[in-house]
């Protein structure tokens, strides 16, 4: 295979990227000055040695040469560990912190359990989250927010980690809530407006 296929099959490869998209990215790259695409190759290369994953919320952040363990949020000791809000990527967090109306810590599962999960696998950090739960009720956790998309493997997942959470949430009275009424059936919080977001919130039950 040459170059540009091989750069197409990768690009075909990230996330809602489709065929026709990867091949559109391949040609602009084509277009681009010698700088720019060093730029890029070097931007690349570096990428996992200058973003570390947070050892407390599991998402990504930039190290910036230091040899941080935990994320801003996770370490801002002014946030409200009296809430976790368990979501599905990294980009539900900035889509959330947008809205200005959460303070509380994060944890991202990384995925979501699929309505029809035939194979019954179950590749999300369930350990980790179940780990997290259990050394913050020893603290101070009091509510766990389940901030899901409102659609069939959203609802899916929020079964799915009441389940797994069930032993704390009893033992612990822990307060179960889920996002409120305002995210429109199907939408995804990455794509929610900060409003959106903040009614949801704050109507959570
Ligand atoms: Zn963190």
């Amino acid at each position: 295979m040459n170059n540009l296929d091989s750069l197409i099959n990768h690009f075909e490869d990230f996330p809602g990227v489709g065929a026709r998209q990867a091949r559109r990215f391949a040609f602009h790259m084509l277009t681009l000055s010698p700088t720019d695409i060093a730029e890029i190759a070097e931007l690349i290369t570096n990428l996992q040695a200058t973003v570390a994953q947070c050892q407390s919320c599991y998402r990504f952040f930039s190290r910036s040469g230091g040899t941080a363990v935990e994320c801003s949020i996770c370490s801002d000791q002014n946030r409200d560990r009296t809430k976790l809000m368990i979501v599905e990527r990294d980009s539900d967090i900035v889509a959330i912190e947008r809205s200005n109306v959460y303070d509380g810590l994060y944890f991202v599962l990384g995925g979501t359990v699929p309505l029809l999960n035939q194979k019954e696998q179950n590749p999300l950090r369930s350990g980790a989250l179940k780990a997290v739960v259990e050394s913050r009720t020893a603290q101070e956790l009091s509510e766990i927010i389940l901030g899901f998309a409102v659609n069939p493997d959203g609802e899916n997942t929020s079964k799915y980690v009441e389940m797994l959470l069930k032993e704390s949430i009893t033992a612990f009275s822990i307060k179960l809530s889920q996002l409120g009424r305002g995210l429109s059936t199907g939408s995804e919080l990455e794509y929610a407006d900060p409003e959106t977001i903040k009614n949801a919130l704050i109507n959570r039950h």
